[in-house]
């Protein structure tokens, strides 16, 4: 039996401690520990998230679910639920079949780069050549995998993709992601239902936000695609969001390439460490001016530069 949860911050010292003498062998990477009590296997990750394996794994995990209930009100066992039912929910084959149109962005998490949203239309007919080309479980491509795939993708399948550049991103007033995400969305859909007579069944978005609030966001837009279909984990129940969702990296990296390539290092991807660290060079090299060229400025990262005065 194997049970894991995200332990709640306050009882993370605590559960160090507690398994303090328990510990039996070298925890593995970016764990914690890893600890044995009454045959139980226990691992915390530095994520937080933490594993208990063994026969009474449950019994073990008890404890903790108590201390959470207790502490912080937090009821696992129905956390765990929801989960496995949110896992669930990705077997959704309601939607596999159909001709589509699908959109997704990416970027929205990185600091370097610019928002890149696509929307395709997919064919039925092509879906067994997709699949064949390995494009199921998008998700878990590499980057690599998807500068492969994606040349192939963009000749096969209509689509329409918007590159939103740092500069005009920094322009923003509120930084409102979600509004600025619906309104991408909208423009590549309207783009690409004009450009011809496709014959898709259904219109099919990865949600981001709840539909009444995207369509608020839309407010005082000319044009708003209405007849849209909101799903979570939209690119595994239709192949047209997993073809916008890679032929969108496949953009944002060629993006990337192109900015690590002017200035002759290498800018890194997401928002951690090593991203302040290259903004803090770019700062120190070229001013704070040119990062608005290729970053979004409002991010926490641009905070943590050391200025001079
Ligand atoms: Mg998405």
């Amino acid at each position: 039996m194997t049970i894991s949860y995200k332990i709640s911050d306050n009882l993370k010292d605590e559960m160090i401690k507690y398994y303090e003498d328990l510990k039996n062998e070298k925890a593995p990477q970016y764990a914690n520990f890893k600890a044995e009590e009454g045959g139980t296997v226990i691992t915390l990750y530095n994520s937080g998230k933490v594993v208990f394996q063994g026969i009474s794994a449950d019994i073990d995990a008890n404890m903790w679910f108590d201390l959470e209930k207790h502490r912080n009100n937090r009821d696992i066992t129905k956390e765990i639920k929801d989960n496995q039912k949110d896992k669930d929910d990705s077997k959704d084959y309601r939607y596999v079949n159909l001709s589509a149109i699908g959109s997704d962005e990416v970027g929205t998490g990185d600091y370097f780069g610019p928002i890149v949203v696509t929307a395709s239309f997919v064919d039925k007919k092509d879906h067994a050549h997709l699949i064949d080309l390995g494009i199921k479980d998008s998700k878990k491509l590499t980057d690599e995998k998807m500068l492969k795939l994606a040349p192939e993708l963009i000749k096969m399948c209509p689509h329409v993709t918007y590159i939103l550049d740092n500069k005009t991103y920094n322009q923003n007033k509120d930084f409102n992601m979600n509004k600025i995400k619906a309104i991408l969305h909208n423009k590549v859909l309207i783009t690409l239902i004009e450009k011809d007579n496709y014959k898709y069944e259904k219109i099919i978005m990865d949600q981001f936000v709840y539909p009444k609030k995207y369509f608020e966001h839309l407010e005082g837009a000319p044009k708003i695609v209405k007849d849209i279909l909101f799903l979570t984990k939209a690119e595994d129940k239709n192949l047209s969001v997993a073809v916008s969702s890679i032929i969108s990296r496949y953009y944002f990296l060629k993006e990337m390439d192109k900015i690590s390539d002017k200035y002759k290092m290498n800018i890194p991807k997401g928002a951690g460490s090593i991203v302040d660290e290259a903004a803090q060079k770019i700062y120190n090299e070229y001013g704070l001016d040119e990062l608005k060229n290729i970053a979004k400025i409002n991010f926490k990262n641009t905070e943590k530069i050391k200025r001079e005065n």
